[in-house]
């Protein structure tokens, strides 16, 4: 182990046996791994200064929501006019409403706790940091969160969050994602509650992973932080778990191999050079399309390194990521993964999310705190000391619902998809042809009538109220063109229903 961390002899007996050499290189090629970083920097050197004409033929096989092919990829992330870079922006744009409308899903953290043997030199949470103060929460106060984010916040959809220890190993995962699902708590005119349990945690074995599935786990996040070997040993320290790159790599691939059907992946920006790590999330998710029958990523995440308590690393980086280039970054990657879901984190301000949402993102997270317990202690503002990094949008679910309505785009509490079997190779043929939409469309109405009535304030109802009217009106003009005709007037039925305080009615 790392000479500079202590363990005691419990936390040193689980750390042995959590890494499954064979679930790592049953998965590897001729003992290698499918990110070969001297490939990618060629890749990225040969594609040098594209002609215009290759870009726009690029972006076409874009707009056909096709993946793109390693040399594509390095050809945009070589574009140097500016003007070209609008046209890429606006590409983007157009490939995210073509899949996904003008919809958009919204989330909230849930940490679960901060105790963790790994040391990543970004992190809050990593074991030598003295100052933070470490809690695991009981399953009691797991679920006095969840009552408030169901309950006063109205939130439907969850990411939880957990630091690796054997405090909070698979065990410990699996009880908390049960109890959160037995929430259910009553709202203004109905019931609220948390209908899918997304989990952001570290790498696991496939029995570990079976169990999740067993308790009904929604998408699964691992990010692999930096794709570069050498830049990945450097940030976690030798003689942690986390320092074992392809143990990490391959989480979801066991992930896949488990029946955990969405899988997430994700990039620490600012540990290395951006074009580089987009390279590396585009061979990830060609990685899992070939493996795994055409299943991709559900969702790509692209966090940009943000201040933490006793964490220099954090202002040391020399990769650090400008907004403009952040800006950039996103719509390589939409235009790389047409088809998958992205997610952009209170992280960003509110002006950066403002900007960038438009042209490509699918989801972000709203009225966010990430303490360990920080919804039910209700301390409004940020404490270093309790949580990871520090946020950059601390706005309520109500205020960023009053904006993304005011900007044309109607915020989904669908989760219907997930319950009716709309989830991995099925969910990705639908994307592709731009066929979820439709499902999508009648839920989303739905979801955010509910949402309206129960928890918005006068004002954000008033934006709502128009985007759900011109939603209505395109359904019904686009019946029986898209609708069967039968549709309408169920889709009406149901909205009736809900009004009157039925809640969960779904397609
Ligand atoms: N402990 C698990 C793991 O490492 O996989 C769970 C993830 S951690 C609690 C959630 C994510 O936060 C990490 O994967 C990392 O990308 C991100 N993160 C860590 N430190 C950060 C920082 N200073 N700024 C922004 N994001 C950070
Ligand atoms: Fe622990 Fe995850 Fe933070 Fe690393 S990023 S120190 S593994 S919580």
């Amino acid at each position: 182990m790392n000479g500079q961390l202590s363990y005691d002899s419990s936390e040193t007996n689980w750390m042995k046996n959590v890494i499954k050499e064979d679930e790592i290189t049953r998965y590897m090629e001729n003992g290698k791994d499918f990110i070969d970083d001297e490939e990618i920097w060629k890749k990225i050197e040969r594609n040098k200064a594209p002609e215009p004409q290759k870009v726009r033929d690029i972006l076409q096989k874009s707009l056909a929501v096709e993946t793109l092919e390693p040399d594509e990829t390095a050809a945009l992330l070589n574009v140097e006019d500016e003007g070209l870079w609008e046209e890429m922006f606006e590409t983007a744009g157009e490939i995210k409403r073509k899949v996904y409308d003008n919809r958009i899903v919204t989330f909230a953290p849930l940490y679960c706790s901060n105790l963790c043997v790994n040391n990543c030199l970004y992190c809050a949470f990593r074991r030598e940091n003295s100052v933070e103060k470490r809690r695991r929460l009981t399953l009691q106060e797991v679920k006095d969160e969840a009552e408030v984010l169901a309950g006063e916040i109205g939130h439907k959809r969850l990411i939880a969050v957990y630091g690796e220890h054997p405090a909070s190993d698979a065990n410990y995962i699996a009880d908390t994602i049960r109890a959160i699902y037995d929430v259910k708590v009553k709202t203004k005119n109905g019931y609220g509650q948390i209908r899918r349990v997304n989990v952001n945690a570290s790498p696991m074995s496939i029995s570990d992973l079976e169990m999740l599935r067993d308790v009904g786990i929604g998408t699964y996040q691992v990010f692999q932080e930096t794709y570069h070997h050498e830049t990945y040993q450097q940030v976690h320290p030798a003689g942690t778990l986390k320092s074992n790159y392809p143990w990490r790599l391959y989480a979801l691939h066991r992930a896949l191999d488990a029946g955990v059907d969405d899988v997430a992946i994700g990039v620490l920006f600012g540990l290395y050079d951006w074009r580089f790590e987009v390279m590396g999330l585009l061979f990830h998710a060609r990685e899992l399309e070939k493996r795994f029958n055409g299943i991709g990523p559900h969702t790509i995440s692209f966090p940009r390194l943000e201040p933490a308590a006793n964490t220099p690393f954090t202002h040391e980086s020399k990769y650090k990521v400008s907004d403009r280039d952040f800006k950039r970054l996103v719509s390589v990657i939409r235009l790389s993964v047409p088809y998958t879901g992205m997610i952009i984190t209170a992280r960003e301000r509110a002006d950066i999310k403002k900007d960038v949402i438009p042209i490509g993102c699918t989801q972000t997270d709203a009225s966010t705190r990430i303490g360990i317990g920080a919804y039910s202690d209700r301390y409004s503002e940020q404490e270093a000391e309790r949580q990871q990094f520090i946020l950059g949008d601390t706005r309520s679910l109500d205020e960023i619902i009053g904006e993304l309505a005011g900007m044309g785009h109607i915020t989904s509490f669908c989760t219907a998809g997930y319950r009716c079997g709309r989830t991995g190779e099925h969910i990705m043929k639908l994307l592709r042809c731009g066929q979820e939409g439709r499902f999508c469309k009648l839920n989303a109405v739905l979801t955010f009538r509910e949402w309206l009535d129960d928890f918005a304030s006068e004002e954000t109802k008033k934006a709502g109220e128009k985007i759900i009217k011109k939603e209505l009106d395109e359904i019904e003009e686009q019946t029986p063109s898209i609708y069967q005709p039968s549709i309408y007037p169920k889709l009406m039925e149901y909205y009736k229903r809900i009004e009157d305080g039925e809640r969960d009615l779904y397609f």
